[in-house]
């Protein structure tokens, strides 16, 4: 098929160079021209493991294309992706202004029937608000809206993309089904499913699956920050609790909170919907209101060990991206315990494999910037893990020891072992343990 794929961040990158890895020929448009020219010359525009193979592979073939024009982009293309930024707006909903507004355009670009298919988070509606956009300037004949939501994971992206758990499709046509069936068919051949149903319950579940996960990470942290106070370890009771398979292993660490660009914005964005329709979301509170305490345990407890002043402190952080595998920092505890710590007048000096960048462009010189972990040790009073980049699993502790000038370590992921650390003399907070 011939693709367009508009917006072309995390997803949309991603998206449209896998669609182009199954054989599709695919345009992928922004208004970011620089992302555009560094894409068109075979510059990756962000971190993703393994995307750069199939990206240079699809490019070299013909297959991959970018371009900043929209009306060239998705001249011939059956199938439009909307991969659009959805950020939080100033009431807690999604801001729809760029979905809104590619719509809008592309309602007087289209010639002949396309399928339009948001792969934004959106809140519910939000095909049929397209829809209508789109009618403005275009006959309804020569159209569908899908809400096709992603549930990729940055870090993990390419093989999610690849290999989707489940593909949930929401149209009630039964043309634009027909065309999503086609498409995604070869991306599950191992027989998970493609779910179809309406366009309201597509994009429902998306917040419902976020939220969710976002529920079941401050339900740990919240185990944690109770075994701190019963004297329980919170790495006993996650790993019997996981063995219960109504519960499962995955998303059991606790840690200092959730970060990045959809967890925090789609838990607002539900509450936000659910306040719309008057019902009162109690989860989705607590959910907001712990996680927004627990992005800066790490700050907490370095602040309590120095006895409340932090002043003059050189702190190392390791880890700064919201996850590890990735260079985004969006909505990251590292940006908060940043500024905690800032506003404490530390010293920072910071560290981590992907993301350097993205925290220099906004830090400047306000903190120093190390580029390897060891080097970061120099002379610090402490050291916060914040991202558990496996790097940081096995150090070189005599190492660390030799360079730091007293060594204390807050591990707000949990990455090392309390009572190795206790041998080798470290002094050592961890989430939850002993
Ligand atoms: P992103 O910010 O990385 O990328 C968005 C891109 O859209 C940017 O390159 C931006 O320049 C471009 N853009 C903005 N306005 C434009 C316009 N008018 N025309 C063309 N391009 C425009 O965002 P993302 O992380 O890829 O997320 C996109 C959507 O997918 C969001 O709704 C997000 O919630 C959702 N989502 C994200 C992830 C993830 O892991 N990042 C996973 C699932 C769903």
């Amino acid at each position: 098929m011939k693709i367009a794929v508009i917006g072309t961040g995390y997803v949309g990158l991603v998206s449209g160079t896998c669609f182009a890895e199954m054989g599709n020929h695919v345009t992928c448009i922004d208004i970011n021209t620089a992302k555009i020219e560094s894409l068109n010359q075979g510059v990756l525009t962000l971190y993703e493991p393994g995307l750069d193979t199939i990206f240079n592979r699809n490019r070299d073939q013909g297959r991959l294309t970018f371009t900043d024009v929209l009306a060239n982009g998705i001249k011939d293309a059956s199938v439009i992706f909307l991969a659009l930024p959805t950020p939080q707006g100033a009431d807690g909903g999604a801001d729809l202004t760029a979905v809104l507004s590619v719509a809008e355009e592309l309602g007087s670009l289209i010639q002949s029937y396309t399928l339009i298919v948001n792969k934004s988070t959106v809140p519910v509606g939000t095909a049929q608000k397209v829809s209508s956009v789109l009618s403005n300037n275009l006959d309804s004949s020569l159209f569908d809206v899908v809400a096709n939501p992603e549930f990729l994971r940055e870090g993990a992206a390419i093989q999610d993309f690849l290999k989707p758990e489940r593909i949930v499709i929401g149209t009630s046509s039964e043309t634009a089904k027909a065309i999503m069936k086609e498409l995604y068919e070869p991306f599950v051949r191992q027989g998970n499913p493609i779910l179809v149903m309406d366009e309201i319950s597509a994009e429902l579940t998306k917040y419902a699956a976020n939220a969710y996960l976002a529920t079941k990470i401050t339900f740990m942290n919240e185990i944690a920050n109770i075994s701190e106070l019963v004297g329980a370890n919170v790495d006993s009771v996650r790993k019997a609790l996981g063995t219960d398979s109504r519960i499962g292993k995955r998303f059991l660490f606790p840690g200092v909170g959730f970060g990045g660009s959809c967890f925090p914005k789609d838990v607002q964005a539900l509450k936000h919907t659910s306040e719309g329709v008057n019902y009162d979301f109690k989860i989705l509170n607590a959910v907001i209101e712990v996680n927004d305490k627990q992005r800066l345990k790490v700050y907490d407890k370095l602040k309590s060990h120095f006895n409340g002043n932090l002043s003059g402190k050189r702190i190392a952080l390791w880890g700064l991206s919201f996850k590890p595998n990735t260079d985004d920092i969006r909505e990251a505890p590292s940006l908060y315990t940043i500024d905690a710590l800032l506003a404490d007048d530390a010293t920072l000096i910071v560290y981590d494999p992907e993301s350097i960048n993205n925290i220099r462009a906004i830090y400047k010189d306000k903190i120093e910037y190390a580029d390897n972990p060891y080097t970061a040790l120099k002379d610090v009073d402490a050291l916060g893990i914040l991202t558990e980049w496996s790097v940081f699993r096995t150090p070189e502790y005599s190492k660390m020891k030799s360079l730091m000038a007293s060594t204390v370590i807050v591990d707000g992921r949990n990455v090392l072992d309390p009572q190795h650390m206790l041998n080798l003399g470290f002094t050592y907070y961890s989430i939850g343990r002993p």
